[in-house]
């Protein structure tokens, strides 16, 4: 049995990733979010008394990225990365020179909304990042607005566009939580018609 730590953890690990949680905003406010629910996962606590700077990020990640052969590292915590696109930016960089580990990120899809004027799926690109995981959640805006309740007025569609163009540079998946309002039928067709691969992600609250 494990205890959970009361130091919050900007780095843990599950089975053969790392995973880096480098802030707790985001601009959806999803009914089913873990972040409402629990403290974190395992005996990792990961609410944020306050965001890393990147360099502190690179610190903790100096700790454990040689323990064992991780296969990858995954930006995904109690919140939206890409709301820091730069601290992304900065720890892929760093990662990719130090070890050449595969880097991926787990997404809301609100890149763009969340940084206008960049071009954030070049710049992702750009720094090293392999792959992305967009979580649509569903196949229409209607259905997003009721579960994922953004802030953004036009989510939806700028998640569509995210995954339009991350397709191009990036190995890009889209994945769908099983709750009853999402239609995961739907949201697989959607996800073949604009040719991106789709994952199913159970929902298990006892999980964590
Ligand atoms: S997008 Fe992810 S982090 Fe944001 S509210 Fe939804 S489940 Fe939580």
């Amino acid at each position: 049995m494990s205890f959970m730590k009361k130091s919050s953890s900007v780095v843990y690990w599950l089975g053969n990733s790392l995973y880096l949680n480098i802030t707790n905003r985001c601009p959806n406010n999803c009914y089913f979010c873990f972040k409402k629910f629990k403290n974190g996962i395992r005996e990792f606590n990961l609410k944020l008394r306050k965001e890393p700077s990147s360099n502190e990020v690179i610190k903790e990640l100096q700790k454990v990225i040689n323990r064992k052969n991780w296969s990858e590292v995954v930006f995904c915590g109690f919140g939206e990365p890409l709301e820091r696109l730069d601290c992304v930016l900065e720890v892929t960089g760093w990662i990719k020179k130090y070890s050449g580990k595969v880097v991926r990120v787990d997404t809301n899809g609100q890149g763009y909304l969340l940084n206008n004027g960049k071009d954030v799926v070049k710049e992702l690109k750009k720094a090293g990042v392999d792959k992305v995981s967009v979580s649509l959640n569903a196949h229409d805006k209607a259905t997003y607005n009721q579960v994922c309740k953004p802030e953004f007025e036009n989510a939806f569609e700028s998640v569509l566009e995210f995954i339009e163009k991350a397709k191009e540079d990036l190995d890009t998946e889209i994945t769908a939580v099983t709750i009853p309002e999402v239609d995961i039928s739907k949201v697989r067709k959607l996800a073949k018609r604009m040719e991106a691969a789709f994952r199913v992600r159970e929902y298990i609250p006892c999980f964590w």
